[in-house]
């Protein structure tokens, strides 16, 4: 077997920084292209391998693995923490599993996390702004629907393929649309990959300004410094987002309303596997429904009222289908005032066991 073996490489000194605000894979990413590192060694490198894969390391770093990190990059581990999903926990994400190896607390985490896995979600014009295509790590987080740089929506689905992309498992993000078309498919050929490059989609402008007013409250609970009407703006938007009918909508960008009527955004019924959280637009309106009534100073009881006699208006009357695991991490906002008037009007049922 000698002589199969590779030399043992390190990294050279300076290692590429972060950006801010930057996800850890797509970090890691830049920093394989910059010393031309293999994915697998660099993994191996920076002990990444052994908290599962970078995909699990993005989740949450032990402190010996970060301390490793810091060593040999030069990137402090306050900051290698901050690329992970575990600076939302307890707030936009449930608490972590106290132990990552268990399976079961794991998979409950994921059942009662919004989340997007492994979807993409992007700002085209921040991805150009960077000449390696750098991805923030908020946009893994439904929470963010518009880019206040750039004052446009975030983009949820390739333009080429009209399908959500897909981040591969272990790698970073994609350049690229990697989705198979259709071409081939009733030869014996393999099919083509899309191929459509993500920089180049076209996002849809913010023409309202709340919207993005509203984002950078969504932020500000996001980052941990929300004022308590930012609090209680999205835990009313958390149920907002399944139950959002058109007319809750009528005043503000009116792109917010054509989304909620349109077959894609009427059919949030698990298509493909998706949840309501999952279509941007749909965020954007159910954050700008909350506002108006929390404005208004809607008591919980008001607020489901409100909810019943719009979603009547607009002949919605499916409830929301809760599991209990996601009523018991919530999307971790609990406790959530909102939520028991509703689950009383019938407007959420609960099922599924813990
Ligand atoms: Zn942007
Ligand atoms: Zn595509």
């Amino acid at each position: 077997m000698q002589g199969s073996r590779q030399p043992r490489r390190t990294l050279t000194a300076p290692v590429v920084e972060p950006i801010p605000g930057e996800s850890l894979t797509s970090w890691i990413g830049a920093v394989a292209d910059q010393q031309d590192f293999e994915m697998k060694p660099l993994l191996r490198e920076l002990h990444l391998d052994r908290l599962g894969g970078a995909s699990a390391a993005e989740m949450r770093l032990s402190d010996t693995v970060a301390r490793r990190m810091e060593k040999l990059t030069g990137v402090d581990a306050e900051r290698l923490h901050a690329m992970t999903l575990a600076r939302y926990a307890g707030n936009a994400l449930p608490h972590l599993p106290l132990l990552p190896a268990d399976g079961v607390a794991v998979q409950q985490w994921h059942k009662g996390a919004w989340f997007h896995h492994s979807q993409a979600r992007w700002c085209p014009k921040c991805l150009r702004d960077t000449t390696d295509r750098r991805w923030l790590l908020r946009w893994k987080l439904p929470w963010s629907f518009a880019c206040l740089d750039h004052g446009v929506y975030l983009v949820t689905e390739c333009q080429a393929c009209w399908d959500p992309v897909r981040f591969p498992h272990d790698a970073p993000p994609e350049q690229t649309c990697e989705n198979w078309t259709d071409e081939g498919e009733w030869t014996h050929d393999l099919g083509q990959r899309c191929g459509f490059p993500l920089i180049m989609s076209q996002p849809v402008a913010v023409s309202d300004d709340s919207v993005l007013a509203l984002q950078a409250r969504v932020n500000a609970w996001l980052d941990g410094s929300p004022t308590h009407e930012d609090r209680q703006l999205v835990a009313l938007a958390a149920v907002l987002i399944p139950l959002v009918s058109p007319s809750m909508v009528r005043r503000g960008d009116p792109l917010l309303q054509y989304a909620l009527r349109s077959p894609r955004g009427t059919s949030q019924r698990k298509r493909d596997g998706r949840r309501p959280w999952t279509d941007s637009l749909r965020v954007a309106a159910a954050v700008c429904a909350a506002d108006g009534r929390v404005r208004r100073s809607y008591s919980a009881t008001e607020v489901a009222e409100w909810i019943a006699d719009h979603r009547f208006i607009d002949h919605r009357r499916m409830p929301w289908h809760m599991d209990m695991a996601e009523l018991a991490y919530g999307p971790a906002l609990r406790p959530n005032p909102f939520v028991e008037p509703l689950v009383h009007r019938g407007l959420i049922t609960l099922g599924g066991w813990l």
